[in-house]
């Protein structure tokens, strides 16, 4: 019975990733779907993974079947152009022009490309267009500096619930193959099945594309819509606000978690379903009309694990504490949530955890590239930690606006009006230059970097500069202090004779 696809009966061996490739899953099971089935589901898969592409982009997760981290596309705020954002790099997708102006029989470019391989490529298509370039001076290359970058971030929505929905279900049916065969999920099937087709057509989750309306639209929209009538007229899965009852921590710092379960006292099937241990979500499949033993299966996910075994940790026990209270309007908690900020604090909190994370494994990398400091001479040594903080540039310069930023509300009315415009051009971008800064953001820069450094230094004479102490300097309130001290000196120069 187990070999069985659970949509529709016939012989499963489709062999899908219980947990989305797409979002770090590792393991598959042939004994869910049939292909057909299986490959059913794929759009409302991908229509989550673009949803948390962003998360995993900043965590470095690497899809299953892919040797890249997650990157997402994102735009920087200054030169408007297109970016590639991962853990690992932000370039820009295509060349940029810095400067033109017409010559005699041509055009003289500045240019700034994404890589060197990305130059060869554009040389390359211009001669098979026939035009000759003659490369004035060697390629040199900057660092660009991002200001804001917009990334638009869109979660949820009935899709997004769906892919939920679907991916728990996948689960139960791992964990509890009889029970999903049975007939009690029929309702629940039915309903992923119809949110999957949904998800299928161009319109159905995302935003319209161009072209003329898919006439296939608005009889899945009527199929989704029965669907969900037979379920009380309300999907089966909500988004979950309360504290989780199950307080056993994540067996990983960014895990995912599935948990799937029956409660033997009314029979209700369970499940719950929780995003990088951050945003979470519930659901009830149905009641079972047999008798069964309460039994609940949480499996929590690493998604930063390259590969089994140690990507999951899978925990049963005999207890329905996980079992869950369908709301009686699941939309009213989501918009009770919005209104009260709690989800907006849902997404800025998980922000904040792969902040200090990403802060960590640089400071992590700071102190080994530091390593050999004390062996070197004193020219070498003062060499290598002007590169270690060169290699940490933006986050030096994020420091820097961030203290900026923050000074300006401090000053006095009648001193903000002179002073305001001259602390806004200290960090101020310019798109046009090649490493994205104006001069005067340029200088701010090279104080911060060499504030840093003889913080650095002195901190290595007593051996105090452990990795914690390198995340404060590059990213907490003494790096603040330091870089702040180094930055506003010249205001504070100007202040004093002002106040005397
Ligand atoms: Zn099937």
């Amino acid at each position: 019975m187990a070999n069985t696809c659970i949509v529709c009966g016939r012989a499963a061996g489709s062999g899908e990733h219980v947990f989305p490739a797409a979002l770090g899953g590792r393991r598959t099971n042939k004994n869910i779907y049939c292909t057909t089935h299986d490959n059913g589901y794929s759009s409302l898969v991908a229509d989550l993974a673009n949803q948390v592409d962003a998360f995993n982009a900043m965590l470095g997760v690497v899809p299953d079947h892919s040797n890249e981290v997650k990157s997402v596309r994102a735009h920087d705020a200054h030169s408007g152009e297109e970016l590639k954002l991962s853990v690992n790099e932000s370039s820009f997708t295509a060349p940029r022009v810095l400067f033109q102006k017409p010559i005699a029989h041509g055009v003289q470019m500045e240019m700034s490309f994404p890589s060197r391989q990305a130059m060869n490529q554009w040389l390359a298509e211009q001669k098979a267009n026939g035009l000759d370039v003659t490369p004035l001076q060697k390629a040199q290359e900057h660092t660009y500096y991002l200001g804001e970058v917009h990334h638009r971030l869109r979660f949820g929505g009935p899709c997004g619930l769906g892919a939920v929905a679907y991916v728990t279900q996948t689960f139960l049916a791992q964990a509890f193959p009889d029970l999903a065969r049975s007939g009690d999920l029929a309702q629940f099937i039915a309903y992923t099945q119809a949110i999957a087709k949904l998800a299928q057509i161009n319109g159905g989750c995302s935003e319209m594309k161009n072209g003329p309306p898919d006439p296939r639209l608005e009889p899945a929209r009527q199929a989704y819509e029965a669907s969900l009538a037979s379920l009380g007229g309300q999907a089966p899965v909500w988004w979950d606000f309360d504290p989780q009852p199950d307080a056993t921590p994540n067996a990983f710092e960014f895990g995912h978690r599935v948990v799937v379960g029956v409660d033997a006292v009314d029979g209700q099937i369970f499940g719950r379903f929780s995003l990088f241990s951050s945003i979470h979500f519930g659901m009830r499949f149905g009641a079972a009309s047999a008798s069964v033993v309460t039994k609940t299966v949480t499996v929590d996910i690493d998604p930063m694990a390259a590969h089994p075994p140690n990507d999951i940790k899978k925990i049963e026990s005999a207890t329905a504490i996980a079992r869950v209270a369908v709301p009686a309007q699941p939309n009213a908690s989501l918009a009770a949530a919005i209104s009260t900020k709690s989800q907006e604090r849902v997404f800025s909190e998980l922000l904040r955890k792969i902040e200090a994370h990403s802060l960590g494994k640089a400071a992590a990398k700071v102190h080994a590239e530091l390593a050999g400091y004390s062996a070197l001479s004193e020219v070498e040594a003062e060499d290598l930690l002007a590169r270690v903080i060169d290699g940490q540039a933006q986050r030096v310069l994020n420091v820097a606006k961030y203290v900026l930023e923050n000074f300006k509300p401090h000053l006095p009315a009648a001193l903000l009006l002179t002073l305001g415009p001259m602390i806004d051009a200290m960090t101020i971008h310019d798109p046009n230059s090649a490493n994205g800064l104006s001069t005067k953001a340029t200088e701010t820069l090279d104080l911060a970097k060499g504030a840093l450094a003889s913080q650095m230094r002195e901190d290595i004479k007593v051996g105090r500069l452990d990795e914690r102490r390198i995340a404060e300097l590059l990213g907490e309130g003494p790096g603040a202090a330091v870089i702040g001290q180094a930055v506003l000196a010249p205001m504070v120069k100007m202040l004093v004779p002002m106040q005397i």
